[in-house]
């Protein structure tokens, strides 16, 4: 049960992406095992990451917990997430549904949230559904207190920054 926000600490927004693209992924990510950092993928995330919205990125971070993207406050609570394609739609999703989750306990209001392609000039709504989140915070720490999960071929290890991890 999550009574505070301290309940949260370690659960980072990061997870509930890799929670519904890649279970070992999870587990990597979470016992801070390094991918390639010569990623395709990776440096065109971080060129995207700083080079879009520069006048409105000013990250929100709740250590531990959070970093997201900007804010803005119009009509409401909004949190801004920027990637740099149209990866795993429900993946992107419930990274920014828990980042909504976790302002809407902070500013004990409803929270909207929005996922941006720079690339293809492209913004998609995002709605929040908590017991999802709730059940995914649940999930990830069974993962991550386990020990890790097999890798299992998919389309995306092709792109994955631990491809040597698991395939060599
Ligand atoms: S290479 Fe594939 S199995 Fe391994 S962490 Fe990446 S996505 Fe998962």
């Amino acid at each position: 049960m999550i009574t505070s926000l301290s309940d949260l600490e370690g659960i980072k927004g990061e997870y509930f992406y890799h929670l519904f693209s890649c279970s070992t992924r999870l587990w990597l990510y979470h016992r801070n095992v390094s991918g390639s950092p010569s990623n395709e993928h990776v440096l065109i995330g971080k060129y995207v990451d700083g080079s879009s919205f520069p006048r409105e990125r000013e990250k929100l971070v709740i250590e531990g917990i959070c970093s997201i993207d900007f804010i803005r406050n119009e009509q409401g609570v909004q949190v801004h997430e920027v990637k740099k394609g149209r990866g795993d739609d429900i993946a992107q999703e419930m990274q920014v549904q828990y980042y909504m989750y976790v302002l809407g306990r902070v500013f004990s209001k409803e929270v909207s949230g929005f996922l941006h392609y720079p690339m293809k000039k492209e913004v998609r709504e995002v709605k929040l559904d908590k017991e999802k989140v709730l059940n995914s915070i649940v999930e990830i720490r069974r993962i991550t207190s386990s020990s890790c999960p097999p890798p299992q071929r998919k389309p995306i290890c092709r792109g994955c920054s631990y491809a040597e991890v698991c395939w060599s």
